[in-house]
């Protein structure tokens, strides 16, 4: 299968340079030439596949033609060794628990995924280079990038992150993992960590010396496989009993969990409608009240990954719809929470369901309250453990969050970094010396 690039200015490339380029020269996001209906045999059986089968189903229609079946199964079954259990939570509400993965968010999946992937390339290459993959993070990122890297062959992985700008366990989960994780402890901001980071990808000939790739959400190998469970929410619903379409509400950040959606339904899932659920960062939401798509810079919340001012996947969406702002209102409604709402309805259903949502699933889970009509059930993507946000949600409910043995793992580790100052030569100087 072939990638075009949604600025429709760049050549079309094979899987292996869209992923190992992650952003196509004209500065456009890849897109896959077809998006295949799967047969409605598949959809009759699913409720009595695994995860993991169900996975590799959707992995073959997007990757089959260029990795070898035997290989994409085992790149699939590697990634997914993790449940993704879909919750009741109310009568008419389910909760999709994608918390279950090593760094106990979402992006476990698309990271895991994605380095597997690149190893694959990378090992199939004669002269295989070793790939330096550098990240900058504000927080979460950074260990799901870490993690799914993680011992990975032929990769190093470089994390650059603010100087006492992350929480405690966010840091634990990417500074103790030693083996081909290094962390870079910047003396400066998130703006700073990105910055170096851009610089070394232009430096010429730093990018002679050593092979330089980045793994951010737009890469298509780590938003794609976020399709996989948007099917088995799908399986287990049905499994339950269930005989009408879902809605499917996503807490939107960049966008590539929802895109992952969109995809997913495009391949036939039935999947009645989907809500894309903002904190004040509503963007998309003015986007389908005005028809008008104004980025703005982000502001602060408590749900902070979905702090997003200018939503990457927003071009993907566009494209997908060929830029039908009516047909794009028709799949996808938009809403926005400020935090009072958010930490409400946090507290109001751990009180009365017994459920913990995250501060980003508690958006999901309100915005279904809200639109659910009689007779609808919805399913919400709680897209990260609550621990992660422990001082956020213990000051919510005013009871301690346990935090689950994934977490506790990495409280044990000692931390290693490197600490240097917010300077491009100085951060040069580093990862030429590290090779
Ligand atoms: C990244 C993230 C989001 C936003 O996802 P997008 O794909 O960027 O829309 C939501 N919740 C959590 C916990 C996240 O880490």
């Amino acid at each position: 299968m072939k990638y075009y690039s949604t600025n429709k200015d760049a050549p079309q490339v094979q899987l292996e340079d869209a992923v190992i380029k992650g952003l196509a020269p004209d500065k456009g996001l890849y897109m896959p030439e077809n998006i295949h209906r799967l047969p409605d045999a598949f959809f009759h059986n699913i409720q009595d596949m695994t995860l993991q089968e169900i996975a590799f189903v959707v992995a073959n229609n997007f990757f089959g033609d260029d990795i070898d079946a035997k290989d994409l199964q085992h790149i699939v079954y590697d990634t997914l060794n993790f449940d993704i259990p879909l919750v009741k939570v109310t009568d008419n509400i389910l909760s999709l628990e994608l918390f279950h993965g090593p760094t106990a968010a979402f992006k476990d999946v698309g990271a895991r995924f994605m380095a597997r992937l690149l190893s694959y390339f990378i090992n199939k290459k004669e002269n295989n280079k070793t790939v330096n993959v550098l990240v900058a993070t504000s927080g979460d990122t950074g260990s799901a990038v870490a993690n799914g890297f993680l011992g990975v062959d032929g990769i190093k992985v470089f994390v650059l992150y603010p100087k006492g700008k992350v929480s405690e366990i966010q840091e634990k989960q990417f500074t103790t993992l030693g083996k081909n994780i290094t962390a870079i402890e910047v003396d400066g901001t998130f703006d700073d960590c990105q910055r170096l980071v851009k610089d070394a990808f232009m430096d010429d000939d730093l990018n002679n010396r050593m092979f330089l790739t980045s793994a951010n959400s737009i890469n298509v190998a780590r938003f794609l496989p976020q399709a996989f469970y948007y099917f088995y929410a799908y399986a287990q619903y049905k499994k339950m009993g269930y005989t009408d379409m879902p809605v499917m509400c996503v807490p939107s950040g960049n966008f590539g969990n929802i895109t992952a959606g969109l995809f997913a339904a495009k391949m036939g899932l039935p999947i009645k409608r989907f809500i894309a659920a903002n904190n004040r960062n509503d963007i998309f939401l003015q986007y389908l009240n005005t028809g008008v798509y104004t980025p703005r810079p982000s502001v602060q919340t408590i749900a902070n990954a979905m702090d997003v001012g200018d939503p990457s996947n927003f071009a993907r969406i566009m494209d997908l719809y060929e830029g039908s702002h009516g047909d794009i209102s028709t799949h996808i409604s938009g809403v926005s929470y400020d935090d009072n709402q958010i930490a409400h309805t946090l507290a109001e259903t751990y009180e009365k369901e017994g459920y913990l949502l995250d501060p980003h699933g508690a958006v999901g889970f309100r915005a279904l309250q809200d639109s659910l009509q009689p007779g609808e059930h919805g399913i919400f993507l709680e897209t990260a453990h609550p621990a992660k946000f422990k001082d956020t949600v213990d000051g919510i409910t005013g009871q301690e969050v346990s935090i689950p043995e994934t977490l506790l793992h990495f409280m044990k580790g000692t931390k290693h970094t490197h600490e240097i100052p917010a300077f491009y030569p100085v951060f040069r100087d580093f990862l030429v010396s590290a090779k």
